[in-house]
């Protein structure tokens, strides 16, 4: 089979965080290193956890070394660094109050690394669950007035859950994914984060680091929500649901039930398997795997029953 033709299947990188839990086994099948395990990184070409190839001309292999030394699959795009990162996240217990930084802040401050915009699938959650989004201080005095006087509860903004809801999470918002909830996030390939707030838990013994004064500078006061609007394409074969397309990525959602033929015009395409099994062009594929399909690859069909995220960069990048 030529190169070019090949699906790039990935070997996820696992985290363990002091709130993972082990879902990423129970649930997915993966061979995790702890019952505190917090993150799949299912497609990374991060220097904190780079993806190996799982099969054919390029197994073995890093992705960042593919996005290096074969950028054809990835249509010719330019940059110095693979641009996305999609990780499953499984937050036994709730994950600190961060915010993350702008392009020309992180720029700036952290050592020419990208900002971080990022979006999240709800895969999973409790009843009656809140996720942290956003705050309730009218400007930055009386933020930093709150975060002085430790009044979390008066400023953190809670918004409802349910599977399967969506939320676009842009740098200087406060946000944290709370205990219980199954999560695919697709980011900017960055892990700056600035923790604001941590519950006062211990990790070892001592507190983890918090950057109050870089997360003070990087919030936008006020807090203004945007709804993420979908656009819905009902056919009999299957639903596409487009999430988001923002100047960093775009992600959509398919679900398929049956057989059905579809056209990748994205410099590359990458596909997280969410449920369900069945095939891209008669590769067998099932809940938990994560490939790319190269730029050149053209037209695919699935066939099953499956709902995939199906993410990647847009081509005027
Ligand atoms: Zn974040």
């Amino acid at each position: 089979m030529m190169a070019e033709k090949e699906i790039l299947f990935l070997n996820p990188v696992f985290v363990e965080m002091i709130w993972g839990g082990n879902r990423l086994a129970s649930e997915y099948h993966y061979d995790i290193p702890s019952d505190k395990t917090g993150e799949c990184w299912a497609v990374s070409a991060h220097t904190k956890g780079d993806c190996t190839i799982k099969n054919g001309t390029y197994k073995g292999e890093t992705l960042s070394s593919l996005w290096k030394n074969h950028r054809e699959l990835f249509g010719d795009i330019s940059g110095d660094r693979f641009p996305l990162l999609v990780k499953i996240i499984d937050a036994k217990d709730d994950l600190s109050i961060q915010v993350h930084p702008d392009d020309s802040y992180a720029k700036k401050y952290e050592n020419g690394s990208l900002g971080k915009t990022e979006c999240w699938y709800i895969l999973d959650c409790n009843e009656n669950a809140n996720l942290i989004i956003g705050h309730n201080a009218k400007d930055k005095e009386e933020l930093q007035q709150m975060i002085n006087n430790k009044e979390w509860d008066r400023l953190i903004r809670k918004v409802p859950i349910k599977k399967g809801d969506f939320f676009q999470i842009e740098p200087g918002t406060i946000h944290a994914i709370t205990a219980g909830t199954l999560i695919l996030e697709t980011q900017q390939n960055s892990d700056i984060t600035y923790r604001l707030y941590d519950y006062d838990r211990l990790s070892n013994g001592v507190p983890r680091e918090l950057h109050i004064e870089k997360s003070i500078d990087v919030i936008k006061t006020p807090f203004e929500e945007k709804k993420a609007e979908s656009k819905i394409t009902k056919e009999r074969n299957y639903i596409k649901e487009e999430l988001v397309n923002c100047e960093y990525y775009f992600v959509d959602k398919i679900d398929v039930d049956g057989n059905q033929s579809f056209h990748n015009a994205a410099p590359f395409l990458i596909m997280n398997v969410l449920d369900g099994e069945g095939t891209i062009d008669d590769i067998s594929i099932k809940k938990g795997d994560h490939f790319i399909l190269p730029g050149s690859y053209g037209d695919y069909i699935l066939k099953g029953k499956l709902s995939v995220i199906c993410s990647g960069v847009s081509r005027t990048l």
